[in-house]
């Protein structure tokens, strides 16, 4: 009795065609500007994005990753580009190093 190895049974297609909708892209990170309340964003036909930059507290793992655990981060509401706070407005939770 010859066994025959079980090797590429019906082989799998690849799931899906390679090249669609790739969703984990780099979410675009910008610093504010000195009491930047708006997006300044400007989308392919050069218009403002304007959008409402809003205080960012449940972000995902991947955004974790990029600004750190319990960082401060704002998200404009329309396109979606994070905005670290502005360096020069010290957020109250900042521990100087002396
Ligand atoms: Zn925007």
């Amino acid at each position: 009795m010859a066994e025959e190895p079980k090797t590429g049974a019906s082989a799998p297609e690849t799931a899906g065609a390679s090249g669609g909708a790739a969703v984990t892209s780099a979410p675009k990170l910008k610093t504010r500007k000195p009491k930047q309340r708006a997006c300044d964003e400007k989308d392919p036909k050069g218009k403002l994005c304007n959008g409402h930059l809003k205080r960012w507290y449940d972000y995902p793992q991947e955004i974790a990753a990029l600004i750190g655990p319990a960082a401060e981060i704002y998200r404009c509401e329309f396109c979606k580009t994070l905005y670290r706070p502005d360096p020069a407005q010290q957020p109250h939770s900042y521990t100087q190093r002396y």
